[in-house]
Order: C-alpha cells, then sequence, then structure tokens
C-alpha cells in the first residue's frame, strides 16, 4: 500500500488488525522488523533532526501513527489513513503473541523500579515469555555496547522505551545488523503496562 506523508514522515496506511498481523507474518519468517510508532513530538522532531527522519523513513520497516493527532492532520491533508495504530495497543497484543509462541523477549528502558515490576507483571501474566534481559533505560554506555548485549541473547522481540530519538536508535543499530526480532519503540508503555 502507498505510504501517507505527514510532513515528510512517511507511514503506514494499514488498519491495526492489518498492522499488527503483518508484524506476526514477520515474526514467524524470523525477518528483521523495526516498528516506528510516530505520535506527533515525533513527527516534530524528526522535522528537527534529518537523520532521525532518515532512520524513520530508510531504517524502520513499519511505521504507524500513534494518536488521534496524526490521523486528523492526515485527514486535513485529505491523505486519510485508516486509523490510529498505538505502540501500546501493538506492544500488547505483541506480548500474547509472545506468549502462545514461548518467545524470547528483551526490555530496556524506563526506571529500575518499573522494568523490575513490568518484568514480574509480564511473568505473572504471559507466563510462557521467555525474558531474556530486562534492564533501565539509564544506562551510561554506548548504544552500540547495549545493542551488542542485546544480539548476544537472540531474542525474538525487543522492546525499547528509552524516549525518542534514543529508543529509535538502538534499534536502528540491531535493525541494521539485521536481527531477526521484532524491534519495536514503545516511550512510556512500560510505565503505563507496569503502573
Ligand atoms: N527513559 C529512559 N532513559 C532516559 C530517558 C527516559 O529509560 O534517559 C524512559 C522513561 O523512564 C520512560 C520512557 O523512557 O519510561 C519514555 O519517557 P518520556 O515519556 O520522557 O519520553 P518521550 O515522551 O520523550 O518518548
Amino acid at each position: 500500500t502507498r505510504k501517507i506523508d505527514i510532513l515528510g514522515v512517511k507511514f503506514d496506511n494499514y488498519d491495526f488488525d492489518t498492522f499488527y498481523n503483518n508484524l506476526l507474518t514477520r515474526l514467524d519468517a524470523g525477518s528483521s522488523t523495526m516498528v516506528v510508532t510516530a505520535n506527533p513530538e515525533i513527527v516534530m522532531a524528526a522535522n528537527e533532526n534529518p537523520l532521525f527522519m532518515k532512520l524513520i523513513n530508510e531504517t524502520a520497516d513499519f511505521v504507524s501513527p500513534d494518536g488521534i493527532g496524526v490521523v486528523k492532520a492526515a485527514k486535513i491533508l485529505n491523505t486519510p489513513l485508516k486509523e490510529r495504530v498505538t505502540g501500546y495497543d501493538l506492544f500488547c497484543n505483541l506480548l500474547k503473541a509472545a506468549n502462545q509462541r514461548a518467545s524470547k523477549v528483551y526490555f530496556v528502558g524506563a526506571k529500575e523500579e518499573v522494568i523490575q515490576d513490568l518484568r514480574k507483571k509480564v511473568q505473572a501474566k504471559y507466563p510462557q515469555i521467555q525474558i531474556v534481559g530486562c534492564e533501565n533505560g539509564y544506562f551510561k554506555e554506548d548504544l552500540e555496547i547495549v545493542a551488542r548485549r542485546i544480539k548476544k541473547v537472540e531474542p525474538d522481540m525487543v522492546f525499547s522505551a528509552l524516549g525518542y530519538p534514543r529508543q529509535e536508535q538502538l534499534l536502528a543499530i540491531l535493525r541494521k545488523q539485521d536481527l531477526p526480532a521484532i524491534m519495536m519503540g514503545v516511550g512510556g508503555s512500560f510505565d503505563v503496562f507496569s503502573g
């Protein structure tokens, strides 16, 4: 399908179920897949930062309209998007899929107490998920070092919650190395899920 351009960011135009099913297909095929869930703040940030724009449009495999503001902007521009596809909804659904498949999942980001809480909640709700990494987002190391640590444990899914654009920059390193995983920046989703 044709991408919808909103202020330079090229969005995929799928309803939620189609978007999600595309990710499952790629998960089951073992394809390296990076998802950016772009809210209005991310669209604005990309307009200030050409490298971030390039990462979103050229490195990411899927870009979803995260928030009603993006959907409204698309309508005003006469290039309507089917519907909002939020990072949080994708995150929750992907965890269900990971549980069904006993997938290996890596979580990086948020504060230490939040990530430990997330671990407990995920383990209780989705006991089949293998949590192969769970680290807070306040490390001092370069993103390359963190990427190497993630790669080593061969996760099937990587969720990063470092705030943009850092969460996407970390995943872009792994995407460029073709890590066979679904990788998605999830902003404040760890806080929401654990809270
Ligand atoms: N975060 C992090 N490391 C940082 C900054 C933020 O792990 O250096 C986490 C923060 O704890 C929260 C998530 O990133 O869980 C999203 O933060 P925020 O809402 O401030 O980011 P944004 O809205 O900019 O994506």
